[in-house]
């Protein structure tokens, strides 16, 4: 599940969190435009876990939920989809 991601790169939410294996955030996607260290507070339980992040102005998750898209790969996007599904 270790994947590298650069700037630039379209991620999305597409793992459940560590705590309690939430689905929170979801499909979510945003560009990356920098990383930070940071605790992301868990919107179901409120365990917070310290981890780096990968970031926009508006978005952001942990590496550990992050999944790179591929926008000029239309396989991969539809590989994503169906592993959300198995996931949900
Ligand atoms: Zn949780």
């Amino acid at each position: 599940m270790e994947m590298p991601i650069k700037p630039g790169d379209m991620v999305m939410i597409a793992y459940p969190t560590k705590c309690c294996g939430s689905a929170s955030g979801y499909g979510e996607s945003w560009v990356v435009s920098e990383f930070g260290a940071c605790t992301e507070w868990c919107k179901d339980c409120g365990t917070g876990i310290e981890g780096v992040a990968a970031v926009s102005a508006t978005q952001g998750a942990l590496l550990y939920r992050l999944k790179v898209m591929k926008p000029d790969e239309d396989q991969d996007s539809v590989a994503a989809h169906k592993e959300l599904e198995l996931i949900a």
